[in-house]
């Protein structure tokens, strides 16, 4: 989806290269030495047994006790991907409302780390796809149910990926990639020169209009590394997204990989995206 709003915010043109040592509102804890834990065996146990006492194990809680379990097992360094099940969206967009509480990400509907685009493929082969609440619908025409031979949501964010073009081309390596698989940006280096955001095939970042240093979603990275969920997953009501260690047998993750066809966007770039999706249409771009 076109960032078309974005272009004309916070243009970095005739500023200075200002290291922005003060700028804080977006600030992103740095990865934990290698081996760190993110929460200990004990906490992983309690948390798998308020599951299970709870009644979880026979609802929807199953879903997330374990997801959270997942984030936190102990003794092995995490790889981290997220997972969303398309035919489960109903394009409520409480993640993206999430999503900016939790990161402050600026409140004007252009801004966002997630987004959810709407498709809409009518009878007559053609498609229509709106991100839901951001960008306004392209087409004039009125849109009968008559018209539609099918319809649904896609959830989207930054696919964490392994081979990220926003890395390669940063001028001051300000953005990065993390041991356990995501791409963060420092903000006290970033110089706003915006060639992450060109680079990027999917149209994940955006160059926050405060601190003029390029923004993305960071998996909640400051959620994660104390064995939170990503907000998004969170307050998710039909757990169309998953989160989890890809590492670990007992992700529901790894489950999900396992038990459904998967997807990935845009996979002839060979960015190797960590963002897997389930039931996706091959209109998806
Ligand atoms: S919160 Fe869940 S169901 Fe609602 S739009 Fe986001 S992904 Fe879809
Ligand atoms: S989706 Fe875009 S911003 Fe995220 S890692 Fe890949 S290239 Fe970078």
């Amino acid at each position: 989806m076109p960032r078309s709003g974005i272009e004309g915010q916070g243009s970095a043109e005739g500023r200075s290269r200002d290291p922005r040592g003060e700028i804080s509102l977006l600030a992103v804890p740095l990865p934990a030495p290698a081996g760190g834990r993110i929460v200990n065996r004990r906490r992983f146990l309690k948390d798998l047994m308020t599951c299970v006492v709870s009644g979880g194990l026979f609802g929807g809680t199953l879903l997330k006790g374990v997801a959270r379990a997942s984030a936190i097992e102990a003794g092995k360094k995490p790889l981290y991907g997220f997972g969303v099940q398309v035919d489960k969206c109903i394009g409520c967009v409480r993640c993206v409302a999430a999503c900016k509480n939790e990161n402050n990400v600026p409140k004007e509907p252009f801004f966002f780390r997630t987004w959810v685009e709407r498709y809409i493929i009518k009878q007559d082969g053609g498609t229509i796809v709106e991100a839901i609440g951001i960008l306004p619908h392209q087409e004039a025409e009125v849109i009968t149910e008559k018209n539609v031979l099918r319809s649904f949501n896609v959830p989207k964010l930054c696919n964490q990926c392994a081979h990220p073009p926003c890395v390669q081309v940063c001028p001051v390596g300000a953005t990065f990639s993390t041991e356990d698989g995501v791409v963060l940006v420092n903000n006290k280096t970033c110089v706003g020169c915006r060639y992450c955001i060109q680079a990027c095939p999917y149209g994940a970042r955006y160059l926050h209009p405060e601190t003029h240093t390029a923004d993305k979603c960071t998996f909640c990275y400051h959620r994660i590394k104390k064995g939170l969920l990503p907000a998004c997953v969170e307050v998710c009501p039909t757990q169309a997204r998953l989160f989890g260690d890809l590492k670990s047998h007992a992700s529901p993750l790894t489950r999900f990989k396992r038990m459904n066809k998967i997807h990935v966007l845009k996979p002839g770039l060979n960015t190797e995206p960590k963002v897997y999706y389930s039931s996706l249409d091959g209109e998806v771009r």
